[in-house]
């Protein structure tokens, strides 16, 4: 346990907070709210530490500017925290979500490359290592994301919030299938409405405004003119369909939704060359595609288990760009422990299956600092996963979030759930990163997109490796903020970007969620649209860059 005394900050109590959580991983923050009021300050076991926040940055300069005070405070206490534990921090005193936005803001100040380096090191005290990672990835998204007009367009983010079962560190919606079964249908034409409304909304339903479900019409039409909302006219440029288990979809049911979309936003037809059969024979075959258009669709197939042939088929039918089959790790002993539920053996099958039918983008997703497992283990699974030659590769490092059962039933975990919380696991698990981006560069897999959370093992990120050309579009774009991205279904996040000015970072975001309960989404799917659409209809419309 820490003891916190903090009355003079208390307005960057939440980023303090952060940093005592990366120092002190796994203990309990027994902030102390009102000493000076003589309330007691909780139970104090003789071991428990005490950090005087007040104490410690008593006499520093402090600015007008809310970032430079900020940063100044936390960089006193850091230095203070370094010297009491006798750790540094990979990325210094930076706690937020998206650390390549602070190169992007350097630049925009007008800072050369290695000025916006020097001052982001002197600010937030960030390795060698993180500095290289930060400006290689955002050299790489503002290529990546060159190849678009994002200011002009937005994306939909699809929720299939089903799984096979329920894994031990998931904080994601994510219900068991076979509970939700009877009722998917009913699911795909609530989804159908949000799809239509968008449409409806980004001013696409003019010439097909008769198409549109009755249902929807009636919540969509009326006074309310497609080009006075913030998305009208805008450009649906990319499709990501997550969870959740997309695949726990029968291969009718993910028809039937990718069907939907392109009854709703259209489709081109174009004709493939495809391996004779699914086992990666030498003939090939022709086969006509249909295709919503937008520059990248992707289904997060995910879980190995719930991948099959026929379903492979109708993502391909559907001109799928972009599938994930994720490992996680290849032990089955931790496969077992964190409740996935399928074996290693399943996860080799689904990639050669996918491979052998044509899918050409194949990401897959590791976790590195799982209950149980050391840097052989892990060494081990990326020895594996080079054999199979992924198209990119996602190296996550464990967050253990409050929802999950990894945090709920924490004590019932004991010491697995423990790694990455004292020194020697929190070098393992930079050890276990590091291996995981050497593995991906002997693979020809470039980072390409980053971003952190709380709680993370080792204090390290999750970073996105893809061969050139292979990077998720989307990622960047949701990650980064880059563009509107609407959500559809239980459980999903709309976020809204405005741009105030020229300047890349000077927008605002705005969001609005979808309920996570899929039979209040259900039943309360007309009020939602009505809500959804007095979200995009409310204030000016959205600037042009
Ligand atoms: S597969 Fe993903 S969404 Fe499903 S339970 Fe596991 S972590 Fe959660």
């Amino acid at each position: 346990m820490v003891r916190v005394i903090n009355h003079n900050y208390i307005t960057y109590e939440n980023d303090i907070r952060s940093l005592l959580q990366a120092f002190f991983p796994g203990q309990q923050l027994l902030w102390e709210e009102d000493d000076a009021a003589g309330n007691a300050p909780g139970e104090v076991s003789p071991q428990s530490l005490t950090v005087d926040v007040d104490a410690i940055c008593d006499g520093c300069d402090r600015s007008e500017d809310r970032f430079i005070d900020k940063s100044l405070i936390k960089r006193v206490l850091y230095k203070h925290l370094a010297v009491m534990t006798g750790r540094l921090l990979p990325w210094g005193t930076l706690t937020g979500i998206r650390p390549v936005r602070i190169v992007e803001m350097m630049l925009a100040k007008g800072l050369d490359p290695d000025a916006a380096r020097e001052e982001i090191r002197e600010l937030f005290l960030v390795s060698e290592e993180k500095l290289d990672l930060m400006f290689s990835i955002y050299a790489r998204e503002q290529e990546v994301l060159g190849r678009l007009d994002i200011a002009r367009g937005y994306s939909i983010y699809i929720n299939i919030p089903f799984c096979p079962t329920r894994c031990l560190y998931c904080s994601f919606t994510s219900n068991p299938v076979e509970h939700w079964e009877h009722r998917i249908d009913e699911y795909l034409e609530a989804m159908r409405r949000e799809l239509e409304q968008i449409r409806f909304l980004a001013g696409a339903a003019e010439e097909n405004a008769e198409d549109l479900s009755a249902e929807a019409a009636e919540t969509t039409a009326g006074a309310r003119l497609p080009g006075r909302n913030r998305i009208a006219d805008r450009k649906l440029q990319t499709i990501y369909v997550g969870g959740g288990t997309p695949t726990a979809l029968s291969a009718a049911q993910l028809d039937k939704l990718l069907t939907m979309v392109e009854e709703i936003f259209g489709y081109e037809t174009y004709e493939r060359t495809l391996p004779e059969n699914g086992s990666g024979g030498r003939g090939t075959r022709k086969e006509m595609i249909r295709r919503v258009p937008v520059a990248e669709l992707t289904v997060e197939a995910g879980r190995p288990d719930s991948i099959t042939k026929e379903k492979l088929e109708v993502l391909r039918h559907h001109g799928v760009d972009r599938i994930s089959i994720n490992p996680q790790t290849m032990h089955q002993k931790t496969l077992d422990l964190i409740g996935r539920r399928h074996s290693v053996e399943q996860t080799i099958e689904a990639y050669r299956l996918a491979r052998g039918m044509g899918f050409d983008n194949i990401n897959m997703d590791l976790i590195m600092g799982l209950p149980g497992e050391d840097l052989e283990d892990v060494c081990e699974t990326l020895r594996q996963i080079e054999a199979l030659r992924p198209d990119s590769l996602t190296v996550h490092a464990l967050a253990v979030k409050r929802s999950s059962r990894l945090s709920t039933e924490g004590k019932a975990w004991g010491g697995v759930a423990r790694k990455g919380l004292d020194d020697e696991g929190m070098d393992e698990v930079a050890d276990m990163t590091a291996m995981g981006a050497e593995t991906a560069a002997g693979l020809g897999l470039q980072p390409y997109y980053l971003y952190r959370q709380k709680n993370m093992a080792g204090n390290q990120d999750n970073v996105g490796y893809a061969a050139h050309g292979k990077e998720c579009v989307y990622n960047i774009l949701m990650m980064e903020e880059k563009h509107t991205v609407i959500g559809v279904g239980a459980g999903s996040s709309t976020k809204e970007v405005t741009y105030t000015s020229g300047a890349p970072f000077e927008k605002t975001v705005r969001r609005f969620e979808n309920v996570r309960n899929i039979g209040d989404y259900l039943s309360r799917i007309g009020e939602l649209l009505e809500r959804k659409q007095t979200f995009f209809e409310d204030g000016a419309p959205m600037p042009r860059r």
